[in-house]
């Protein structure tokens, strides 16, 4: 691929670690891009975005991010009125804005750090992208970066970034096997945020 910039969307620090390093790698330069309405509660919302400034302080990488906090869609089943899953509405609501976002300024191409995780439904994502890339007449540049996952985590955990026990929105805090123990560390009004 001819880019020697891209916008690489992080899902989180943790994960965006493993891509930064490969493209970094490859003399393609990543701007991170923080757009995540789907973590929740707020306070984790934030913290997530303190890592991923620390990541691009770590690595002199630029990092934006677009404000966007959308836990009462999650609440509200909001995906049920057009997607088959949360996970997909998840899915196209990051890559749809992320597109745009490229296309807006400039980018010729952009990626996502959720093609790193295991954990993700990783064919999914990659179809969600290259259609909102198709709409906005940008690149989408795919990786399958999932048999580096481990090293990533070991670099956030070198690089002292926090990594979190749960997907991001509050089903999945609540599926967590840690949801307790990460409740208990939340700040006190946590379930105010919405
Ligand atoms: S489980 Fe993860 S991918 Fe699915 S909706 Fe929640 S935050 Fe998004």
């Amino acid at each position: 691929m001819s880019v020697d910039t891209i916008l690489l969307h992080a899902c989180c620090a943790p994960c965006a670690e493993y891509p930064v390093a490969d493209l970094l790698g490859q003399g393609i330069h990543p701007d991170l891009l923080y757009y995540n309405p789907n973590i929740h509660p707020r306070f984790e919302y934030d913290r997530r975005w303190e890592q991923v400034i620390r990541l691009g302080e770590i690595r002199n990488l630029s990092a934006s991010r677009v404000e966007d906090f959308r836990m009462k869609d999650w609440l509200d089943h909001a995906w049920e009125e057009k997607y088959d899953s949360r996970c997909e509405m998840c899915y196209s609501i990051r890559m749809d804005y992320v597109a745009s976002y490229a296309r807006e300024l400039g980018y010729s191409a952009f990626s996502t750090s959720l093609l790193v995780s295991p954990y993700q439904q990783h064919d999914k994502i990659a179809k969600i992208a290259e259609e909102a890339a198709r709409r906005n007449n940008v690149e989408f540049a795919y990786y399958d970066w999932r048999p580096h996952f481990r090293e990533g985590q070991a670099m956030a955990r070198e690089d002292g970034l926090y990594r979190q026990k749960y997907c991001g929105c509050i089903f999945s805090l609540d599926d967590s096997e840690w949801k307790e123990k990460i409740i208990r560390d939340f700040p006190e009004g946590w379930e105010a945020s919405r």
